[in-house]
C-alpha cells in the first residue's frame, strides 16, 4: 500500500495520508485546524462528508456515527483510513472562529500543587503576545527530553500564558517528570490551539458540565468564559474524584457560584463518604438529579469511561448529539481500534 492523497474542501488542500494514518492526523500534522474532539470515534465532532474515493473506518460508538449517517456518504474523519485517493470536507459544528494550530517555545513561569497529584503549571509564549483559543480547547506540551502530551487549558484566555493541570501518572513520562523535574524558567514547547470541544457562546440554553480529575482544567475554562461573556442560563457543574484529597478549586467554583447565581458547583466523591460532598460515581448523581435534557448542552471532559457513562446518560435523557462537546484523556498508547463500545 502507498500513501494516499486526501482533498479536503475547506482548507484547498491535498494532503498525503500515509499507511496506518487517519484522515484527522494527517491533517491536524499538516496544520489544518480540522474540526475534531476526542479521537477516538466517540464524540462526532470530526463528522464529515466523504465525497470521493473508500475509507475503511475503524471502531467508533453509534453515538458518534449512526448506520444511518454511514449510509449517507459520512465519515468520522478521525476513525477513517483513506483506501484510494479521496476527497472529503468537514460538517463544522459551530460559529465560533477556528485557529489554526501553530507550534511555539515557551518558558514556565508558574508551579504549584493543586492537590498531592495535580500540579498547575503556567507556561508563557517566549516572546509574551497573547495567545488566541477558544475556552476548552487542548495543547500538545512538551517538556525538555520527554515526549510531548495533550493538556488542556484551564484559563480562558491567553493573556499572562497558558495554565495546564498536570495530573501525575504513576510511571507515567510526562507527567512524572512535569512532578518530579519540572522547575520554573525550563523551556517547553507548544502546539496550539487544538480540539472542537470548545464553549458555544451562542447556546442560550442550560449547560451541564461533567468533569473528571483533570477534566476540571477545560470545564474551568469554559464556564469562566461562560461567566466573563455574561452566559445567564442555568450551568451545573459536577466534579468528580476519588477521595475529599483529589478534589481541587472547590473554593475557587463556590466563589464563583456566591457571584454568579445561575452558576451550581457539586463536588461528588466516588470512594469516600463526606458530610459536605454527594457520593458515587459523578454520573449517577447526575442521573438522580437531572431527568431532561433536551435543549442542553453538555461539556464532558475526563477519562474515557467516564465519558462513556456521562454520553450514554446525556443521550438517554433527550440531548441531541450536536449539543453533546466531550474531551476524552485517552492515553497515547492506546491503540486505533482498541476502544470497547456497544
Ligand atoms: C485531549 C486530551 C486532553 C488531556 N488533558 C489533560 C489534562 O488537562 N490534564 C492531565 O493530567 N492529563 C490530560 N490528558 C492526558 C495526558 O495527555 C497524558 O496522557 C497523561 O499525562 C499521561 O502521560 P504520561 O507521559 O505521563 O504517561 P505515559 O508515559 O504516556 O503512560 C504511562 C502509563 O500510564 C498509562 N496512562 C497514561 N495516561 C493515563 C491516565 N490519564 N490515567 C491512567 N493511566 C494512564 C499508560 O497507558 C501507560 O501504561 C489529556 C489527554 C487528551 C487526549
Amino acid at each position: 500500500m502507498t500513501a494516499k492523497l486526501v482533498d479536503i474542501r475547506q482548507s484547498r488542500t491535498s494532503l498525503e495520508v500515509q499507511d496506518g494514518q487517519t484522515i484527522l492526523d494527517a491533517a491536524l500534522a499538516a496544520g489544518i485546524p480540522y474540526p475534531h474532539g476526542c479521537r477516538s470515534g466517540r464524540c462526532g465532532s470530526c463528522k464529515s462528508r466523504l465525497i470521493e474515493g473508500k475509507v475503511e473506518l475503524l471502531q467508533h460508538s453509534r453515538f458518534a456515527l449512526t448506520d444511518e449517517e454511514k449510509a449517507d456518504g459520512l465519515i468520522l474523519a478521525c476513525r477513517a483510513l483513506p483506501q484510494t485517493d479521496t476527497a472529503v470536507a468537514w460538517l463544522g459544528s459551530d460559529d465560533d472562529d477556528v485557529q489554526p494550530p501553530r507550534r511555539l517555545d515557551g518558558i514556565v513561569t508558574h508551579l504549584d500543587d493543586l492537590t498531592h497529584d495535580i500540579k498547575l503549571v503556567r507556561i508563557t509564549p517566549e516572546d509574551r503576545a497573547p495567545l488566541l483559543f477558544n475556552a476548552g480547547q487542548y495543547a500538545q506540551v512538551g517538556f525538555n527530553g520527554v515526549p510531548a502530551r495533550s493538556y488542556s487549558m484551564a484559563n480562558w484566555h491567553g493573556y499572562g500564558g497558558l495554565e495546564f493541570h498536570i495530573r501525575r501518572v504513576p510511571g507515567g513520562t510526562t507527567s512524572e517528570h512535569a512532578h518530579s523535574a519540572l522547575k520554573t524558567d525550563d523551556k517547553a514547547t507548544l502546539e496550539f490551539p487544538l480540539g472542537s470541544s470548545s464553549l458555544r457562546l451562542h447556546h442560550s440554553g442550560p449547560i451541564l458540565c461533567i468533569a473528571g480529575g483533570t477534566g476540571l482544567a477545560p470545564i474551568k475554562s469554559i464556564v469562566e468564559s461562560a461567566l466573563a461573556h455574561g452566559m445567564k442560563q442555568p450551568i451545573h457543574v459536577y466534579s468528580g474524584a476519588r477521595a475529599e484529597r483529589d478534589l481541587y478549586l472547590v473554593g475557587h467554583f463556590q466563589a464563583l457560584a456566591r457571584r454568579h447565581p445561575n452558576l451550581t458547583f457539586a463536588p461528588v466523591l466516588s470512594e469516600a463518604r463526606s458530610a459536605q460532598h454527594r457520593g458515587g460515581l459523578v454520573t449517577q448523581v447526575v442521573a438522580e438529579e437531572l431527568s431532561d435534557l433536551d435543549g442542553w448542552k453538555a461539556y464532558i471532559a475526563g477519562p474515557p469511561p467516564m465519558v462513556d457513562a456521562a454520553m450514554d446518560l446525556a443521550f438517554a435523557r433527550g440531548m441531541r448529539k450536536e449539543d453533546m462537546h466531550a474531551d476524552v484523556f485517552f492515553t497515547p498508547e492506546e491503540p486505533p481500534g482498541s476502544v470497547a463500545f456497544e
